[in-house]
């Protein structure tokens, strides 16, 4: 099994030993360590469930923060309400009487964005930037087939490049971040929602429609998120980027877009060109939750 712990929700996979999945489960989370604990059993019961199965043999972990996977240990999980070393996988393993390995949320979504590749025909990669487009930006790293943590486990924090001197204030104390432009949290400060229409759809939809507004502000987006997706190819030269998050749901007009602006920026350069960034880009599928997947292929292999 595969569990995601996010910021909103917690969502789970049974996938079966060939790496089928054969049940998914949604819970919205509850911070602090004791209601992580709590939704993340209720929620693993539930995907079991809907699998019909009654144990899991083992649970690999996704999380937003600084992970000590060896060690079981999360620490800066801020968005879970975790700020000091918690050996969470030890208490999850404890509560839910199996082995359990925690690993950073990209991490996981990285090795799951590799098998979906495998899985649609894309051949394997060793080299591969998963790139979460959701409230923030950050990518994940899988470098000559090895995840790239870092030594401060910042590796792949791209949405803190400033790309705008001067420009919008960001929580991390910079100015002009990335992540400010090319993000959901991006979209919802340039286009407040009116009506419950998360501000992604809004803009596109409307930009779509002729609206000039919606168009600039579509295209401020589109060119930061082209800046991301080269940044990534030119410090690590990844085969493939695999866009997930929550705004990767806008789906092919998304890619559509991206790719036409890959475009353009590379039409001046035969050095960008040569490197066919746009053809590197891939979507994570819509339908699979791609962090609690990955989570599920890094979950441990004995049993206890
Ligand atoms: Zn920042």
């Amino acid at each position: 099994m595969g569990l995601d712990i996010g910021g909103s929700k917690t969502q789970a996979v049974v996938i079966d030993d060939d790496g089928a999945v054969l049940a998914t489960a949604r819970t919205p989370t509850v911070p602090g360590v004791a209601g992580v604990l709590e939704v993340a059993a209720a929620t693993v019961a539930q995907a079991l469930a809907a699998a019909g199965i009654e144990r899991p043999r083992a649970v690999g972990v996704g999380l937003p923060g600084v992970v000590d996977s060896e060690g079981g240990v999360v620490e800066h999980a801020v968005n879970l309400g975790i700020r000091e070393p918690v050996g969470l996988a030890g208490l999850l393993a404890g509560r839910l009487g199996v082995a359990v390995r925690c690993e950073n949320d990209l991490n996981a979504a990285t090795i799951g964005a590799r098998r979906v590749l495998v899985g649609s025909g894309d051949g394997d990669v060793d080299d591969l930037a998963f790139l979460a487009l959701g409230t923030g930006l950050a990518a994940g790293l899988l470098l000559d087939g090895r995840l790239r943590r870092g030594s401060h486990g910042a590796a792949g924090e791209i949405g803190h490049l400033i790309h705008v001197a001067g420009g919008l204030v960001c929580p991390c104390g910079q100015r002009g971040c990335l992540e400010r432009y090319a993000s959901g949290s991006a979209l919802d400060a340039a286009w407040p929602s009116a009506d419950g229409v998360p501000a992604p759809v809004a803009v596109f939809a409307a930009a779509q429609a002729g609206d000039a507004r919606a168009q600039q502000v579509r295209a401020t987006f589109v060119e930061a998120l082209a800046a991301a997706v080269r940044v990534l190819v030119l410090t690590c030269d990844v085969r493939r980027v695999v866009i997930g998050g929550g705004v990767a749901a806008l789906g092919v007009p998304l890619l559509d877009a991206l790719t036409a602006e890959l475009a353009t920026q590379a039409y001046g350069s035969a050095f960008l060109r040569s490197l066919a960034i746009a053809d590197r880009v891939r979507l994570a599928p819509a339908g699979l939750p791609v962090g609690a997947f990955g989570a599920a292929l890094l979950a441990p292999d004995e049993e206890v």
